[in-house]
C-alpha cells in the first residue's frame, strides 16, 4: 500500500509493454481457467452494508495509547473497518509469530506490547472489523541487512527473486522481493498467515504486495526450470528441441521466444501463491475473509488484460475474482483526478458487479473535498465501500482528525455513520 508512481509516470512506464505484449505472436485463449463456484452465501462472513476503511501502517502502531487513538478517531468519525500493519518487511509488528519481532517496534515499545493484538480486542469492543494486513512479497528495503539472523533474507537469500541477468534482488537494493514461485517461500507465507488467523479473531487477512516487484523478476533457477516444464505441458511444439537438462541460457532463450506464455506463467504462481495462502487462511478461521490490496495504477487502459497489474506484475486479480480465490479485493486506485479514478471505479464495478470491491482512496495526494467526491463517485457505481491511504496522512499520525470530521460531515448522514 505504499505511495504509488504519479499516474503520468506510470502510464509512460506502460507503453513499452503494450507494444511488446501486441507483437507476441500466439494468444492462448483464457478458456484453460476452470472457474471455482464461489463461496458459497451461506459460508460468507457478514460484511458491513458499506465497508468504510483505512489502512493503518506499522509505524502508527507504537504503544497502547496509539493504538486507542486509532480505534477512537476510526468509531468516532463513523469508519467501520481497519486494516492493520502486521507484516511489513518480512517481521512481526505482533507478538510470538513466526518471523523476527520488526526492529523500529523493539525500539520503541516495550516487548510484551502486541499492536494486532491490542488493535483486534479495542476495535472489536467499538464495534469496528480488523483485518491483519500482511505484506507479502516484498522482504526488505532498509540498506542494512536486518539484524535478526533468522529474518528471511538472512536465512534464506536463496528465496530472493532473479533477474534476467542471474542477479539476485539483495540487501540494499531498494525492493528485495521473494520469488512468488519458489515452493519454500510460500510455503513460509501461507505459514505466516495460518499463525496470524490461527491466534487472532481477525475478521480477515488482507494481502499487500502479492505481485513481482515488476517485469524484470523471475528468472531464478527454479522458475526457469518451472517454465520449461510448463510450456514442455501447455505448447510442447514451443520447447523447441531445448533438452530437459538445459543450460541457463537456453532457458532465458526459451523465454525470450515465449514472451506471451511467459507472462501467462508468471501470473499462474503468483496465482497459487494466493490459493496455498487462502486455504492456509481458512483451514484456520473459515469466518475470516482473504482479501488483497491490488494495482490499479494509471488511468483503466479499456481491458484489463492490459493493465500493469497484469502485465508487468503479475498480478491477475480479476482472475482471482472469478476464481474465487479473494473474498473482496482493495484496488489501490490512487488517482488524483477524477476521470482516472472514475475509469477504473466504472470499469471493475461494472465487471465484478456484487462482488466486495472496496476501492482505495490516495487520501495522502488530496484534500477531503477531493475525498468525498470520489467517494460519491464509488457510491454512485454501485461499490461496496472504500479504504483511506492512510491513517498517517489522515490524522497526521494520529495528532488530530480534522481531515476525518471534515469527510464524514460530506459523506457520512447521521443515519449512515450509525449503520454497520
Ligand atoms: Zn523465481
Amino acid at each position: 500500500m505504499s505511495r504509488r508512481l504519479p499516474t503520468a509516470v506510470a502510464s509512460l512506464a506502460l507503453v513499452p509493454l503494450l507494444a511488446l505484449a501486441a507483437l507476441t505472436p500466439i494468444q492462448p485463449t483464457r478458456a484453460q481457467e476452470t472457474p471455482a463456484a464461489p463461496a458459497s452465501a451461506s459460508t460468507a462472513p457478514a460484511l458491513p452494508k458499506e465497508t468504510r476503511g483505512v489502512w493503518v501502517v506499522r509505524t502508527d502502531l507504537t504503544g497502547p495509547a496509539a493504538v486507542a487513538g486509532v480505534v477512537e478517531h476510526a468509531r468516532k468519525n463513523g469508519l467501520n473497518t481497519l486494516f492493520v500493519q502486521c507484516r511489513g518487511r518480512g517481521d512481526a509488528y505482533y507478538a510470538g509469530g513466526l518471523e523476527p519481532r520488526a526492529q523500529s517496534l523493539e525500539k520503541r515499545a516495550a516487548p510484551e506490547f502486541d499492536p494486532l493484538a491490542l488493535t483486534v480486542e479495542q476495535g472489536h469492543a467499538a464495534g469496528l472489523k480488523v483485518h491483519a494486513w500482511v505484506n507479502a512479497c516484498y522482504v526488505w528495503s532498509e540498506s542494512k541487512a536486518p539484524v535478526a539472523p533468522e529474518h528471511l533474507v538472512n536465512a534464506h537469500p536463496d528465496w530472493l527473486a532473479v533477474d534476467r541477468t542471474g542477479r539476485r534482488r539483495r540487501v540494499g537494493d531498494p525492493e528485495v522481493f521473494v520469488c512468488p514461485g519458489n515452493p519454500e517461500a510460500r510455503a513460509h507465507l501461507a505459514d505466516v498467515c495460518r499463525d496470524l488467523a490461527a491466534r487472532y479473531e481477525l475478521d480477515g487477512v488482507q494481502l499487500d504486495y502479492i505481485r513481482y516487484a515488476d517485469e524484470k523478476l523471475c528468472y531464478c533457477g527454479g522458475c526457469l526450470e518451472r517454465f520449461q516444464e510448463y510450456l514442455a505441458e501447455h505448447s510442447p511444439a514451443r520447447v523447441g528441441g531445448v533438452p530437459a537438462n538445459a543450460t541457463r541460457a537456453q532457458r532465458v532463450a526459451l523465454v525470450q521466444r515465449n514472451a506471451w506464455s511467459w507472462s501467462q506463467f508468471r501470473r499462474e504462481q503468483v496465482t497459487s501463491l494466493v490459493r496455498e495462502i487462502r486455504d492456509a487462511v481458512k483451514g484456520a478461521r473459515p469466518a475470516a475473509l482473504l482479501s488483497a490490496a491490488v494495482v490499479a495504477w494509471g488511468p483503466f487502459p479499456g481491458d484489463f488484460n492490459r493493465s500493469e497489474a497484469y502485465v508487468r506484475t503479475g498480478q491477475d486479480w480479476y482472475g482471482w475474482i472469478r476464481l474465487g480465490l479473494v473474498d473482496a479485493v482493495a484496488p489501490m486506485t490512487y488517482q488524483t483526478g477524477q476521470a482516472g479514478f472514475k475509469s477504473w471505479i466504472n470499469s471493475v464495478a461494472r465487471h465484478h458487479r456484487d462482488f466486495p470491491v472496496w476501492f482505495g482512496i490516495g487520501a495522502y495526494l488530496f484534500g477531503p473535498e477531493s475525498a468525498a467526491a470520489k467517494i460519491q463517485t464509488v457510491r454512485q457505481a454501485g461499490g461496496q465501500g472504500w479504504v483511506l491511504f492512510s491513517y498517517t496522512s489522515v490524522t497526521r499520525s494520529g495528532k488530530d482528525d480534522a481531515y476525518l470530521r471534515s469527510l464524514k460531515a460530506r459523506v457520512l448522514s447521521r443515519q449512515s455513520a450509525t449503520a454497520r
